[in-house]
C-alpha cells in the first residue's frame, strides 16, 4: 500500500473525511484529484466518496446542499469552500448508451471504483494517506497509460461518452491509449452518434485546448471516432493540415476552437451557422467564428479588415498563432494601430452634426455617420472633433 503525503487542497478537506469516518462510515479522495496530485498537477475540484448514503451524510453536517441527490451527490458547506461528497454506487443497465437507467448506492470502495471509466481515474485516496488502487493505475500513471477499468468494450457500450473521455485524456495527460483500449475505440465509435452534442461539445473543447492537443487529435482520427463527430461537415479532409497546425500553437479558448475549426473546414457564412447550431455553441461563439472566419476568407486585409474583426481580436489572434494565414506580428501592428475601435469612439456624434446645423436628423445622417467611421478607420481624417467637424462640411 502506498502512502502518500497529502496536498493542502486535501488537508483543508480532512475535516469533512474525518467527521465521516469518526460516524463509521468510510470516506476517500476520487477521480482526477487523486490523479492529478499523483502526477504533480494542480488540482481543481475535490471529489469525496463515501460508504454512508446521502441521508446519513445530511444527518452528519449542518449545511448541505442537494447538488445531485439523485446520484447520490451532496455538497457540505460546513467546512469553507464546498464539498462533493457522493455515495458509493453502482450504475445499471445502460439501455441508451449514454447514461445508466439507475444508480445504486453500495457500501463497497471496490464497487465505486469499478463503475470509473480509466484505471487512472479509478484511485482513492484515505484521510490517512493511503492510496487505494484495486486496477493498477499507478502503474498506468507511471507509464502513461489510458486503460479501461476492466472490459474496454463493455465499459464503452455501457457509456459511449468514455471514448471521447479516452481521447481527452490523452491529449491532456499526452498519454497512449493501451492497445485493447484502443481496439475497443475503434470498434465503437459509431455509438458516439448516440450521446448528446453537449457532452461531445465539453470534451472536443477540452482536447482542442489541451498541451498535447495533437496527440489527442491524431488518436480522435486513429480511432475512427472523428467521422462520428456532430457536424454536416468532411472532418476527414482537414485531419492532417489539423494535427500539423496544432503542432504550431495552442488553442487557449472554446470560441478560439469553433472560430479555428470552421475556419479550417473551409465553410461558408451559411455552412458556419449550421455547423455551430449542430454543435450548439453559444450565440456569442458563433458571432466570434463567423468575425474570425470573414477575416479568413478575405483577399485584400486594409484597415477595414482589421477593424471589423477588432472586438474579436483575442480569438483572431489565438488562430493566426495556430495557422498564421497573415504573420501574427503583422495582424497585431495593424490591429495596435486601428485609430478606433468601435463607432462609438467617433470623436464626432450625430447629435453634434445635428446641433451644428450641418444635417437634420434623418437617413443621411445616418449615412454620413458610416461614411465618418470608414474614414476615421482608414486614416483619411483624424478622430479628433474640428477635423471630423471640417469633414462633414460644419464649421466646427
Ligand atoms: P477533470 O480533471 O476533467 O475534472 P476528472 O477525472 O475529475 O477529470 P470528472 O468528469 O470530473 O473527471 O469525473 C470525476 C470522476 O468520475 C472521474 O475521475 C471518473 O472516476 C468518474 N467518471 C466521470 N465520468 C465518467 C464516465 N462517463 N464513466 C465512468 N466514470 C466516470
Ligand atoms: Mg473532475
Amino acid at each position: 500500500m502506498t502512502k502518500m503525503t497529502l496536498p493542502p487542497a486535501f488537508i483543508d478537506a480532512l475535516p469533512v473525511l474525518e467527521k465521516i469516518e469518526a460516524a463509521g462510515f468510510e470516506a476517500y479522495f476520487v477521480g482526477g484529484s487523486v490523479r492529478d496530485t499523483l502526477l504533480g498537477k494542480p488540482i481543481h475540484d475535490v471529489d469525496i466518496a463515501t460508504s454512508a448514503f446521502p441521508a446519513e451524510i445530511k444527518a452528519l453536517f449542518d449545511r448541505t446542499v442537494d447538488t445531485g441527490i439523485q446520484h447520490g451527490t451532496v455538497m457540505i458547506l460546513d467546512h469553507g469552500v464546498g464539498y462533493e461528497v457522493t455515495t458509493f454506487r453502482t450504475e445499471s443497465t445502460y439501455t441508451d448508451f449514454r447514461r445508466p437507467d439507475d444508480v445504486t448506492f453500495v457500501r463497497e470502495l471496490r464497487e465505486d471504483l469499478k463503475r470509473r471509466d480509466f484505471t487512472i481515474n479509478a484511485l482513492a485516496l484515505r484521510a490517512d494517506g493511503e492510496l487505494v488502487d484495486l486496477f493498477d493505475g499507478q502503474t498506468d500513471l507511471a507509464n502513461g497509460v489510458i486503460r479501461a477499468v476492466g472490459e474496454a468494450r463493455e465499459r464503452f457500450t455501457e457509456d459511449a461518452l468514455r471514448m471521447m473521455r479516452a481521447l481527452r485524456f490523452s491529449a491532456q495527460l499526452d498519454f497512449a491509449i493501451e492497445a485493447q483500449t484502443q481496439q475497443a475505440l475503434q470498434a465503437l465509435a459509431p455509438n458516439l452518434t448516440r450521446i448528446s452534442v453537449e457532452r461531445i461539445q465539453v470534451e472536443l473543447e477540452k482536447l482542442l485546448q489541451a498541451s498535447s492537443a495533437k496527440r489527442g487529435w491524431q488518436a480522435l482520427v486513429v480511432s475512427g471516432v472523428l467521422a462520428y463527430l456532430p457536424g454536416n461537415v468532411d472532418w476527414l479532409s482537414v485531419a492532417d493540415v489539423i494535427a500539423a497546425d496544432l503542432k504550431q500553437a495552442r488553442l487557449t479558448s472554446v470560441a478560439g476552437v469553433w472560430a479555428y475549426l470552421v475556419v479550417r473546414l473551409g465553410l461558408t457564412r451559411a455552412e458556419i451557422s449550421d455547423f455551430l447550431r449542430a454543435w450548439k455553441v453559444s450565440r456569442a461563439v458563433l458571432q466570434t467564428a463567423q468575425a474570425v472566419a470573414d477575416f479568413y476568407r478575405t483577399e485584400q486585409r486594409d484597415a477595414w479588415t482589421y477593424y471589423l474583426v477588432a472586438k474579436d481580436a483575442a480569438t483572431l489572434l489565438e488562430v493566426l498563432a495556430v495557422w498564421p494565414i497573415v504573420p501574427i506580428e503583422v495582424a497585431k501592428k495593424q490591429l495596435a494601430a486601428l485609430p478606433i475601435q468601435d463607432k462609438a469612439e467617433l470623436a464626432l456624434t450625430g447629435k453634434d452634426i445635428i446641433q451644428a446645423g450641418v444635417l437634420q436628423p434623418g437617413p443621411q445622417l445616418g449615412q454620413t455617420l458610416a461614411q465618418l467611421e470608414t474614414d476615421v478607420v482608414l486614416g483619411k481624417v483624424a478622430n479628433d472633433y474640428d477635423a471630423l467637424m471640417a469633414h462633414v462640411g460644419g464649421k466646427g
